[in-house]
């Protein structure tokens, strides 16, 4: 394995069996397992200084382990996923914990039984939680869309309460559109839970990779048959002719992975995808803790939505120092530097989306994996779950 900055002079892309574009988690796994099937030479192009894609993690100035682009937490349901990913770090036994600060009250996101006693207060919230069990069944999640269209007063109450003070403004801030605005499944992810379950996920397998998510990066990238080049825009060495993938000027006759914005590779020439990016404000302060868990979600106030503090989901172990980060979202802007963090949903981006990919269908071997790539509003193991099954498919037919 080699992990160098800049493309040398000597490059030469015809030396590769496989192009990877991206060294986040759609362009890492796929690479591992193509290169441990096939024994194929893989090149990774990033035009980051760094591995890792979002995922990357680093030490501040204060010496604090921080996610540079916002707080990532591993859960997953997939067998596969964590058994691939578990190869290469120790995961600890962190569970994710979010408290939303309603109109100076902390409550549990998703909001549980515990929330609605906060909310209701003890007789009522209990009474009302009783209704939802009676309704819904025990242990259930519900959409707060489904909650909401439920025609029932005493249920109405409820969804009223969780809709106007855990969703309306944290989603006006987030997405700059109301709940009922934005793809469903977008609020579905945060659905209340009839139940005491105060984990931000039920998934079976969670935590934090112990050596954080770039040291399991670079063990996934040690492999003697991958080269990883930073600092590298492939737009510069790669674009699509009418009949070929084009690299350094000549047709690449290997697999390209592509995991970038998809627009970006034809110069946004159908217009631009539309995004939300993030505004991410770090903090570091002379204290031994900031709040009483990982993530608090600001939902009645503030034009940030939500505040981390990292300390609590690494595990690290740092007296008299913290770091917090404060995230405001807004409109992501073609060209100007920004991130595009997350893929606004509906039917008319979806489309614009399909007129790209229909773009690149014609190529067999170039294929587009990932949250950028695939303009979906994936988590990390959905990601990973992804590039394996696109190895999967590029195995089966060499
Ligand atoms: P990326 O990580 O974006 O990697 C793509 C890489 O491709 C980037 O490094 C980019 O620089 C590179 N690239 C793009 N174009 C080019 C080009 N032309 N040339 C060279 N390189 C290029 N998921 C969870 O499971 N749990 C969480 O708690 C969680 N929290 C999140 C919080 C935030 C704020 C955000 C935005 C996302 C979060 N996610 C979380 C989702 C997670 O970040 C993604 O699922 C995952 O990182 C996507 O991996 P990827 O490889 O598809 O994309
Ligand atoms: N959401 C909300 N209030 C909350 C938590 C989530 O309104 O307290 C909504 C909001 O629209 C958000 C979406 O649910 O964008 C998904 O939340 P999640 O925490 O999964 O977002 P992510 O961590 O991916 O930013």
């Amino acid at each position: 394995m080699s992990i160098v900055h800049g493309l040398p002079e000597s490059f030469h892309a015809q030396a590769y069996d496989v192009l990877v574009v991206g060294a986040g988690y759609a362009g890492v796994v796929a690479a591992r397992s193509l290169t441990e099937r096939l024994g194929c030479r893989v090149c990774i192009l990033e035009r980051r200084n760094h591995i890792a894609g979002n995922a990357y993690d680093c030490y501040d100035d204060a010496g604090v382990l921080i996610h540079l682009y916002g707080p990532h937490i591993y859960h997953t349901f997939n067998k596969r996923v964590h058994a691939f990913l578990s190869r290469f770090t120790d995961f600890s036994n962190y569970e994710h914990r979010v408290l939303a600060l309603v109109n100076g009250a902390y409550m549990p996101v998703p909001f549980n039984h515990t929330s609605l006693k906060i909310a209701f207060g003890e007789e009522r919230g209990e009474a009302l939680y009783q209704k939802l069990v009676q309704t819904f069944g025990m242990d259930r999640k519900v959409p707060i869309l489904e909650l909401r269209a439920q025609n029932d007063p005493e249920l109405d109450e409820v969804a009223d309460y969780v809709y106007e003070n855990i969703f309306l403004h944290y989603t006006l801030k987030q997405w700059g559109q109301t709940p009922d605005q934005i793809d469903p499944s977008v609020t579905g992810r945060v659905p209340v839970l009839i139940g005491d379950d105060d984990r931000y996920f039920q998934s079976p397998y969670q935590g934090m990779p112990v050596d954080g998510y770039t040291k399991m990066f670079e063990n996934m990238l040690n492999h003697d048959l991958i080269d990883v080049y930073l600092d590298v825009d492939a737009r510069d060495i790669i674009y699509i002719s009418s009949d070929y993938i084009m690299v350094q000027d000549a047709p690449f006759l290997g697999e390209v992975i592509y995991t970038g914005p998809l627009d970006e590779l034809f110069n946004l020439d159908l217009g631009a995808l539309p995004y939300r990016t993030l505004d991410l404000q770090f903090e570091t302060l002379q204290q031994d803790w900031f709040q009483p868990v990982c993530t608090v979600n600001y939902t009645t106030s503030e034009d940030f939505t939500r505040i981390t503090e990292f300390k609590h989901m690494t595990g690290q172990n740092i007296d008299g120092v913290t770091t917090i980060l404060r995230e405001y979202s807004k409109s992501y802007e073609p060209g100007s530097g920004q991130t595009p963090y997350y893929a606004i949903l509906n039917q008319t981006n979806n489309a614009l989306y399909a007129s790209y990919l229909e773009r690149v269908a014609k190529f067999a071997n170039f294929h587009v994996v990932g949250r950028l790539a695939e303009y979906r509003y994936y988590d990390m193991d959905a990601v990973a779950a992804s590039a394996l099954e696109l190895a999967d498919s590029i195995a089966a037919t060499r």
